[in-house]
């Protein structure tokens, strides 16, 4: 690793904070900690870290409206939220308001060291610059691997981490259809998938509402009934 890669924890339990920065610090990265959601925004906004773990039920700020402030302003690290079990719902919320991933309270370290790793921005940059070689510009979109942009109509799109990855992949295999599954493993480098497919379809829609001129009828991301997604293309 040729520099230091930084996450920062936002979460009130400092039991938590305390055993996941342990882990970080031992696979080397450097670790910045908030205990409230304000905190944690003026940390985001401040050190630029590289990913965040944010927790859901902060004191002074709930983590969904730090990710979403954070969104706003343009700022696309990558977010996992920490989210407790029992609050399903939370899930897909949280991929809705513009985070990248979600782990469920109590998770396995080796998990949550592996959720990271796979989101970090380094991982997902090569995986995007290998991704865009064969990019093309259909349906008014144009792309931009040098420096991530996407447009539509001329116009720059903010588009997260993970829904530029998404893109990128999708439009450099025109026509070529993927199951959710695939997605998980080429887009999120998963390896395990389990009811994790939800996070593709979530992915998809907000994507949809990005660069389609009708995301209800999509021209250029097209479902595949039963089978997957695929991008229209040439
Ligand atoms: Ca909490």
């Amino acid at each position: 690793m040729d520099e230091k890669k930084t996450v920062l924890i936002v979460e009130d339990e400092k039991s938590i904070v305390d055993i996941v920065r342990f882990n970080l610090e031992k696979e080397g990265y450097a670790v910045l900690t908030a205990y409230d959601g304000e905190a944690g925004l003026a940390a985001a906004r401040q050190k630029k870290p590289d990913l965040i773990l944010l927790d859901v039920m902060l004191p002074k700020m709930i983590g969904f409206d730090v990710c979403k402030l954070l969104r706003e302003e343009g700022d696309n690290v990558p977010v996992i939220i920490l989210t407790a079990r029992e609050e399903e719902a939370d899930k897909v919320l949280g991929l809705e308001i513009g985070a990248d991933d979600y782990i469920t309270k109590p998770f396995s370290m080796r998990e949550l060291m592996a959720r990271v790793k796979a989101n970090i921005r380094r991982t997902a940059m090569q995986q995007a610059q290998e991704n865009t070689a064969a990019v093309p510009a259909a349906g008014g979109l144009t792309i931009d691997p040098e420096n991530y942009q996407v447009s539509k109509h001329g116009k720059p799109i903010a588009l997260t981490q993970r829904e530029y990855e998404l893109l990128t992949f999708l439009a450099g295999h025109p026509g070529k259809v993927y199951s959710r599954i695939d997605l998980m493993e080429q887009v999120w480098n998963y390896d395990y998938v389990g009811d994790d497919v939800r996070t593709v379809d979530v992915t998809v829609r907000r994507l949809r509402e990005k660069i389609e001129d009708d995301p209800a009828n999509p021209a250029l991301i097209l479902t595949r009934r039963g089978v997957g997604y695929y991008f229209a293309g040439q």
